[in-house]
């Protein structure tokens, strides 16, 4: 019998969990396949580890990871599938975001071989405009970026054995779980699904931290921002040359001004102009030095 091991990165869903483990095991049990839950505590502040250990004790299938402290979700992802001994692995949200019946469906490709399906979002679910609006724009960003389409991407996914080897052999430290599973390839297929109402808790996304792991991830994929430092070079190149023959013609026609005006704006423009680029090109350096560190992606606490 094949096993499937789900994956369910949890941070403070305390209120969730009790439920989540019964609708997965209520659906998983008496399928032609075995399955494994597995949860990753990232670092809650709640009591998600005790409901985790709880779960783990009168469930066999159930194993929880718990983090040293928050490290975020793809880190939570990567812990869990490291975990993960089944034949395929279905990553999936804690809040049942993601209904439970699709892994039934993605099962069914995978059986036909299919190595990667994706979960494509067919409806966000309820959300203000301006996140959709925002989340639009980051994901249209990121898919010229990585040249991968990720409109509507999410991170419900199953992925077979050789698609999380391929996923666990990545050394970044930064993965981003999204992009990484569709940089992989393999032979993939979607299946669409609606995006649930949360039942309980709330959304561990303030705007502020979306905006953080959009500029995050895209500064991360792509080194377009270092482009475009040259391209202001070669800008400000072109207005150098325009303003110097203007100023030497000036010179030798003998009426050239005292253009103390013109020498403190070119000064602020041109000061202003190397600080941006500095600080796009020190971004990069600081991405580079925190990879060379080669610090872990995350620190296991304690496992059931
Ligand atoms: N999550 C996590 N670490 C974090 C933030 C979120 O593991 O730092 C988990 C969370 O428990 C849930 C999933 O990621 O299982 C999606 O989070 P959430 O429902 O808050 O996001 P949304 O559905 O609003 O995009
Ligand atoms: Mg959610």
């Amino acid at each position: 019998m094949p096993l499937l091991s789900v994956v369910i990165p949890a941070y403070n869903e305390e209120a969730m969990l009790p439920k989540t483990v019964s609708v997965l095991t209520e659906l998983l049990s008496g399928q032609v396949f075995s399955y494994e839950l597995i949860f990753v505590d990232d670092g809650s502040t709640d009591h998600t580890w005790d409901r985790i250990r709880q779960a783990a004790e009168t469930a066999p299938d159930v194993h929880g990871v718990h983090f040293s402290r928050n490290f975020g979700k793809d880190a939570a992802i990567c812990a869990g599938l490291a975990q993960a001994r089944g034949d395929c692995c279905v990553v999936m949200d804690c809040d049942l975001q993601h209904p439970p019946q699709t892994i039934l469906e993605m099962y069914k490709l995978w059986e036909q071989g299919y190595e990667v399906v994706e979960g494509v979002k067919h409806s966000r679910g309820r959300e203000s405009l301006w996140h959709r609006a925002s989340a639009g724009l980051f994901y249209k960003i990121m898919s010229s970026a990585t040249k991968i389409d990720m409109r509507s991407a999410s991170d419900f996914k199953l992925l077979d054995r050789k698609a999380v080897q391929s996923l666990l052999s990545m050394p970044e430290r930064k993965g981003f779980f999204r992009a990484q599973s569709a940089w992989i390839g393999f032979r993939s297929a979607s299946v669409y699904f609606d995006v649930q109402e949360r039942e309980l808790g709330k959304s561990k996304w303030s705007t502020i931290s979306l905006v953080r792991y959009a500029l995050t991830n895209i500064l991360n994929y792509s080194t377009l921002a270092m482009q475009i430092v040259t391209f202001a070079g070669a800008v400000v190149f072109l207005l150098a040359v325009i303003l110097s023959v203007q100023t030497l013609i000036r010179y030798f026609s003998g009426n050239s001004v005292e253009g103390f005006t013109t020498v403190i704006l070119l000064l602020l423009f041109l000061g202003s102009v190397i600080m941006i680029s500095l600080g796009i090109i020190g971004y990069y350096i600081a991405q580079i030095y925190q990879e060379v560190q080669q610090r872990p992606r995350y620190i296991i606490s304690e496992m059931t």
